[in-house]
């Protein structure tokens, strides 16, 4: 059931009598849980009605309980429960998200996006959702919930980020070589579509890797004749 599941998620289920199809996937709904996630999860696990999506534990561990097309008992409100898939961050009222929670959110964030093909997100501050509804439980019912803990401005301006992007462009490798007769002589390569190029100056090279599309690579050290070879296994002539 791909698109049910983060990808590569930690995964604890939740008891099969706490969720019901259908979940409408407008938005997504934070909550604060106002303790720790040991607590949380026996709760959780526990007979108690209350069922959300995610765990999102202070150390970057994010656990998913349920797929995201079931509707969960975390919001109170019967709207609330079927149109948002839910994320209960660890920790009380006064402590900031971690980074590793941030960028947990961002990123289940991006990926709901996609697979549910959200036109865009928004923060929602009235009700009822559109499609890409981020959410505060507040919301939906009179609590404190999420405790003014959830950085809005940090978590859209990280989801309509371009960061997918960049990250395939740096996916290419690069190495440096230094000629062992000339240690100063040393030049920046890497290989695109099974060739291998050659930076064409100390300052094109500086401003790939500070744009990110080059990610630095180890120093070799090698002789001229060496070099040369390289080149032709990657079809240069000399
Ligand atoms: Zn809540």
């Amino acid at each position: 059931m791909s698109g049910l599941w983060y990808p590569g998620v930690e995964r604890i289920n939740g008891p099969s009598n706490k969720q019901w199809p259908p979940q409408i996937k407008k938005g997504m709904m934070s909550h604060s849980m106002e303790g720790s996630l040991a607590s949380s999860l026996s709760v959780l696990l526990g007979p108690l009605k209350r069922s959300w999506t995610f765990s999102n534990a202070k150390s970057g561990r994010l656990i998913q309980h349920y797929g995201i097309d079931t509707s969960c008992y975390h919001a109170g409100s019967y709207q609330g429960n079927i149109q948002h898939i839910s994320m209960e961050h660890e920790g009380v009222a006064g402590q900031p998200l971690t980074q590793k929670q941030i960028q947990n959110n961002i990123n289940v964030t991006k990926w709901i996006q996609k697979v549910e093909e959200w036109p865009d997100v928004y923060k929602q501050s009235t009700r009822p959702a559109r499609y890409g509804a981020l959410a505060e439980h507040n919301l939906y019912k009179a609590t404190a919930c999420p405790s003014g803990r959830i950085p809005w401005g940090t978590i859209l301006a990280g989801v309509n980020s371009i960061v997918e992007e960049k990250e395939k462009d740096m996916s290419i490798a690069c190495f440096t070589i230094k000629d062992t007769n000339n240690p100063f002589n040393k030049k920046v390569f890497w290989i695109e579509a099974n060739n291998l190029v050659m930076a064409p100056s100390g300052a094109v090279w500086k401003s790939l890797q500070a744009t990110g599309h080059l990610a630095a690579g180890p120093a070799t050290v090698i002789t001229t004749a060496q070099l040369h070879l390289i080149r032709k296994q990657y079809g240069h002539t000399s």
